[in-house]
């Protein structure tokens, strides 16, 4: 692809791993210099040195915070006062009983989840507005309209990524900067791969049939009946980012494999 990002800076967070190292990779395919940002200063100067490597003409740089604290985002800010480009991609899952969440993870989800994207789109949005480019990204799941009730505590936040993207959105209007959700459904990240093998390394069944057992029996409404990789949702949110869709405005991007149930 060729999307016109060269040049431009793009903050994802939690690029360490997952989905968010696979933005950050196809954003620096595309010519983005990119801000990793984990809380491990290792895992994040390991991925920066793995991508300037790959693509030398990009300069990736290293963001070592924990964005759920406020003085770490402080810090943050400091190193990095404007991003052309910011995937709020940062989140945690848990599996829960309802009536085992406390009210202290209540909050700890919320403060992850939603509340350090939120501080995040505050800082960096005036700019964007101010320089007439920008694009705002949040990754929530497809239990932000489907909760499956595994676990309320994180489809609540994911929900609350929609309503905050649709509400940014509107100060945008008539502006070159647009704020939208990305919700992709099961992706075949580390931790789900770590949650294949504590779901079926005591079972009979062969590891080659792990992936298609699980969607069969626990992922039954996916169309695709197979994991989403990582990097399906790189290069979608990588074309989300460029100048070239600048259609989608407060939009709640499904890229689920035809989980949701929907007439259309
Ligand atoms: P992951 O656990 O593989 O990676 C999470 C990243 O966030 C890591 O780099 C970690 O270091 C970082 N991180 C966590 N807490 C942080 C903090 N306080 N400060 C800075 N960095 C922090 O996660 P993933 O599976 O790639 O998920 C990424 C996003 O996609 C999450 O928002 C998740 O809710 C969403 N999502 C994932 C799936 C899936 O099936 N994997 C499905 C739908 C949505």
């Amino acid at each position: 692809m060729e999307l016109d990002l060269k040049g431009k800076t793009a903050l994802v967070t939690g690029s360490t791993k997952g989905i968010g190292k696979a933005i950050a990779w196809e954003l620096a395919k595309e010519g983005a210099n990119v801000i990793i940002n984990g809380r491990n200063s290792q895992a994040v100067d390991e991925v920066v040195m793995e991508i300037k490597k790959q693509f030398p003409q990009t300069t990736p740089q290293a963001a070592a915070y924990d964005l759920s604290k406020e003085d770490e985002r402080q810090k943050l800010f400091e190193a990095y006062p404007r991003v052309d480009i910011l995937i709020n991609n940062m989140g945690i899952f848990q599996p829960k009983d309802y009536f085992d969440i406390t009210d202290e993870l209540w909050q700890h989800f919320i403060d992850v989840n939603f509340y350090s994207g939120n501080a995040l789109a505050k800082f960096y949005l005036p700019e964007m507005l101010s320089t007439d480019f920008g694009r705002i990204i949040f990754i929530a799941s497809e239990e932000a309209i489907m909760p499956s009730g595994e676990m309320p505590q994180y489809s609540l936040t994911k929900t609350m990524n929609l309503s905050l993207a649709k509400s940014l959105s509107k100060l945008t209007k008539g502006t070159n900067v647009t704020v939208n959700t990305i919700m992709p459904g099961s992706t075949l990240t580390e931790g789900v791969q770590q949650m294949l093998v504590d779901m079926y390394s005591d079972t009979d069944i062969p590891e080659s049939e792990w992936e298609s057992d699980f969607m069969k029996n626990h992922r039954p409404l996916s169309q695709i009946q197979r994991l989403i990789r990582p990097e399906e949702i790189g290069r979608f949110a990588a074309f989300v980012s460029s100048p070239y869709a600048r259609s989608f405005s407060g939009a709640a991007l499904r890229l689920d494999g035809g989980l949701v149930p929907t007439i259309f």
